[in-house]
């Protein structure tokens, strides 16, 4: 059994990680998150009530707070996925990000690295870091990013995440602390906030509303199920080695315009439209956003041999289940919209 002090478990992948681990494991899980516009409680009422489960309201920019809370709980695992995660909202207003981003992740790892020399003995001790591939920068038509891929950051949301990376490996090798990263590909599935390119498209569809895709629809994401990411972070936690990095993907390659197609179509038959019109016909392309990367697509050979994970998902099931969600939760994301504050970039982001 493991206590873990998860950051950012309100948000999008974090709250799915709690609860599979309430579910599937008897670990403990502590959930220090900020709820930012990207937080929601909502997504954790499975487990609000479970004895091994607790919430507390926090920024982990906030030294004294982490500090106090890592020697109250004394977690013998720190996962880090707080941040902020959207690359339009980094072009409009990089602040925040290099804030929670960058410097979040030095104070975290500053308070957890001066309680982790008191409890050196403890040798299951990890420091997780979750990150992403877009600090690979983009690729062309051919190759894939392995883990000894240099990092070549486009946005200031992958800037950002790149130099939290940076200082995540620079606290193993100058102090030996004992920090994991991973570098996992676009993520989808359930409680993802309708910003992104996936719940959007869903969304717009449910609402009649236009379906903005950026330039052509040509840019190439690799997609994998939060469920699998969630379990490759898992595997991470019972079998990676400390001071490694682990790529994690799906081998899902697709472009923007393919993924709208099939969310079209698959709504075209689980809820078609009265006019008896496809869904496709609302497609919009609009302006490209500046600096927008062609082309992600990980190589995750090293976690599948070394650590024997492989995704269980195609992408055509998790999708089928995703739209599924989407239909059936229609009050979670109407909460979410109905936010005045929000609504008015819902519809003009648009992307990863
Ligand atoms: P998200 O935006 O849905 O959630 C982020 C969570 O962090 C929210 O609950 C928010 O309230 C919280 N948070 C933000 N700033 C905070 C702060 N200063 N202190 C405490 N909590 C704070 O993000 P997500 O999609 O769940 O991504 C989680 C992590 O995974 C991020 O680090 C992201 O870079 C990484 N990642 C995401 C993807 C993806 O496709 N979504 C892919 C690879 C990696």
């Amino acid at each position: 059994m493991k206590n873990i002090l998860v950051t950012g478990g309100a948000g999008f992948i974090g709250s799915n990680f709690i609860i599979k681990q309430i579910n599937e494991t008897e670990n403990i899980i502590i959930n220090y998150d900020k709820l930012t516009y990207a937080g929601n409680l909502e997504n954790l009422d499975e487990v609000e009530n479970n004895t091994r489960y607790k919430f507390i309201n926090g920024d982990i920019c906030d030294q004294k707070r982490i500090k106090a809370i890592i020697e109250r709980f004394k977690p013998n695992v720190i996962i880090n996925f707080a941040a902020e995660s959207h690359v339009d909202r980094s072009i409009d207003g990089p602040d925040q990000f290099i804030e929670t981003n960058i410097v979040g992740t030095y104070i975290i790892l500053n308070q957890a690295l001066k309680y982790y020399e008191k409890i050196k003995s403890n040798k299951d001790f990890r420091f997780i870091h979750i990150s992403t591939d877009e600090v690979f920068g983009s690729l062309k038509n051919t190759g894939y990013f392995t883990e000894k891929t240099p990092y070549d950051p486009s946005s200031p949301y992958s800037a950002s995440k790149a130099s939290s990376d940076h200082l995540v490996r620079a606290w193993f090798r100058t102090y030996g602390f004992p920090t994991i990263i991973t570098n996992c590909s676009n993520n989808y599935g359930s409680f993802q906030f309708p910003e992104k390119l996936i719940p959007l498209m869903i969304i717009n569809c449910l609402k009649n509303k236009p379906l903005p895709v950026y330039g052509t629809g040509t840019n190439i994401r690799d997609w994998l199920f939060v469920e699998d990411h969630c379990d490759a972070i898992n595997t991470v936690l019972n079998k990676g080695r400390i001071g490694e990095t682990y790529n994690i993907g799906g081998n899902n390659e697709k472009t923007n315009i393919e993924i709208v197609h099939m969310i079209c179509d698959t709504l075209d038959k689980l809820k078609p439209q009265k006019s008896g019109k496809s869904y496709r016909e609302n497609v919009a392309f609009v302006k490209d956003r500046p600096g927008h990367d062609f082309r992600y697509a990980i190589n995750a050979t090293k976690i599948q041999k070394e650590l024997g994970w492989f995704p269980k998902e195609s992408f055509e099931s998790g999708i089928a289940k995703t739209i599924k969600w989407y239909l059936s939760n229609k009050k979670w994301w109407e909460n979410i919209i109905n936010k005045k504050y929000q609504q008015q970039r819902l519809g003009v982001y648009n992307n990863d």
